[in-house]
Formats: C-alpha cells, sequence, structure tokens
C-alpha cells in the first residue's frame, strides 16, 4: 500500500501557524473550496509518570500539515527538540505544493538545525525526536516519518499501520529474532534507531496514498499505541467523530497506565467527499 521515494533539497521558509500543548478541535470544512471536507482533532497530555510533556503536536490548518513529535534527551532537551521540530518544518513547508521532496527537505532542515543547537549548547546533548507527519493535497495524503511515533488509517472499516518503528524491537520483529508479542514487553522497546537532530544525516521514510471519503488517519506518540491495542484503536475510530475518538484514546491511555506521554491526532474525510 506504500511506496517509498527518496529526493534532496533545501528550503527554508518565513514562520507559519501552529498550536501545541493542549486540546483542541475543529471542523474545517469550507463549502466554496474544492478540497474535501477534512474534521479534525488533537490531543495531547503528559501522562501519570513523566513530570513533563516532551511531546509536540504538529498542526497546520492552513497548510493541511497534521503530525506528532516525541522528544527524548534530558528533561530540557526532550521538549526543546520535538517543538523545535515542529516550529522548523511547518516554517521549512510555508509556501510549498504538498509533495513529498518538500516533506524531506523539510525534515532535514530540521535534523540540522536540532543537530547543530546540541552541539552548541552542552545541556541539549543527547537530544532528538521523532516525527510522523500527514500533509494532505486535494487528492492525496503524503507520509513522512521518523521514529516510533506511527501514522494509522482506518478505510474500508480496517486499521492499517502505515510506519514502520524505527525501534530496536521492531527490527528485532522484522528480522524474525522476537515476536511482535514479545516486543511489547521488551525492556529496550523504548530504543528508537532513527531519530530527528541526533546525527548530521537523516534518512526520512515517505509515502504518497490515496485520499478518499471516509478515511480516517491516526497520528500517535508510543504513549498511545504501546499502552492501547489496535483493536481497541480501530474500534474508537469506527464508532466515533474526530473530537470524540481522540478523547477516549488519550482516557484509554491513561486507564492502562499512562506511563508516558501520550498524543493522538485524529483526521477524517468526510463520506460524501469526492
Ligand atoms: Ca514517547
Amino acid at each position: 500500500m506504500t511506496r517509498k521515494f527518496h529526493f534532496t533539497k533545501a528550503t527554508r521558509q518565513s514562520m507559519t501557524d501552529y498550536v501545541r500543548g493542549k486540546a483542541f478541535a475543529s471542523a474545517a470544512a469550507k463549502e466554496d473550496t474544492p478540497r474535501a471536507p477534512l474534521v479534525w482533532a488533537a490531543q495531547t497530555h503528559k501522562g501519570k509518570v513523566r513530570p513533563t510533556n516532551q511531546d509536540a503536536l504538529v498542526v497546520s490548518e492552513a497548510m493541511q500539515v497534521y503530525g506528532v513529535a516525541d522528544g527524548m534527551g534530558g528533561h530540557k532537551g526532550g521538549e526543546t527538540a520535538s517543538a523545535g521540530c515542529r516550529d522548523e518544518v511547518l516554517r521549512a513547508l510555508e509556501g510549498e505544493k504538498p509533495g513529498l521532496q518538500a516533506l524531506k527537505s523539510a525534515i532535514e532542515a530540521a535534523n540540522v538545525a536540532l543537530f547543530c543547537q546540541q552541539e552548541a549548547d552542552e545541556s541539549l546533548s543527547g537530544m532528538g525526536t521523532t516525527l510522523s507527519l500527514v500533509w494532505l493535497s486535494d487528492d492525496a495524503a503524503y507520509l513522512a516519518h521518523v521514529g516510533d511515533s506511527r501514522v494509522y488509517c482506518l478505510r474500508d472499516n480496517e486499521l492499517q499501520q502505515m510506519t514502520d518503528d524505527h525501534s530496536l524491537v521492531a527490527e528485532l520483529v522484522r528480522k524474525g529474532a522476537i515476536t511482535a508479542e514479545q516486543a511489547e514487553k521488551h525492556p529496550l522497546r523504548n530504543v528508537i534507531t532513527r531519530a530527528v537532530g541526533t546525527e548530521t544525516g537523516i534518512e526520512v521514510d515517505l509515502a504518497v496514498e490515496e485520499r478518499r471519503a471516509g478515511d480516517i488517519w491516526l497520528v500517535c506518540s508510543d504513549g498511545l499505541h504501546g499502552l492501547v491495542s489496535d483493536e481497541e484503536m480501530a474500534k474508537t475510530l469506527r464508532e466515533n467523530a474526530p473530537a470524540k475518538a481522540a478523547e477516549l484514546l488519550l482516557q484509554a491511555a491513561l486507564d492502562a497506565g499512562g506511563r508516558d506521554n501520550i498524543s493522538v491526532v485524529v483526521l477524517q474525510d468526510k463520506e460524501g467527499a469526492r
């Protein structure tokens, strides 16, 4: 279902809109535009154990960019990495047409910016962040992904994971060394093998999907998918509109212990759209 591409280019542009660190929801249908009506909702929460929320929601309704960044690296580094990555990527995408090349360039620019920042400030040493993004055009969804946050798509009532985790345990599962069940309880399940900001170069997974009426997209950090089963996520998305679904998924992760920061973005192309 997914196709992967590789490009190189560097772009930097001016600041854009974004919202971070709180719950919000919106119905974005506009009758006078050809774009399919999209309803979206996003929630983020520090959970029950961590002292701070180092996840950052990535939301630009104007550009139709939605996603999650999950920062790591000390009490200051994690937040700096996820928020900085979000800001750099949205800045770089401003004015660009949706596409994989622009996405890849934006994430490469964010990677360099974060890497330089931590080289220059010892208190940020070791910081990095996951990033999973969905960028919508009128007829396509462009995906970009680094780390162990995830993008899912519920299509024809089936929930499909659209991204591969860049984590130690996911690699062991892919090699057949451990089972998916063993991975869920593995002591090293939090170790990620790719992140934005940790090295001078970065490999970004990219994919493009047709955008269809009725599709529901979910982007989440491991604070959700590590605690709530795919079955429960699918059921919640099938039975609830985005705002309610995002709220229920967040609550499910909290009810399961909330051991990590939790971020959830839900997008739905409404039935009846072209
Ligand atoms: Ca996390």
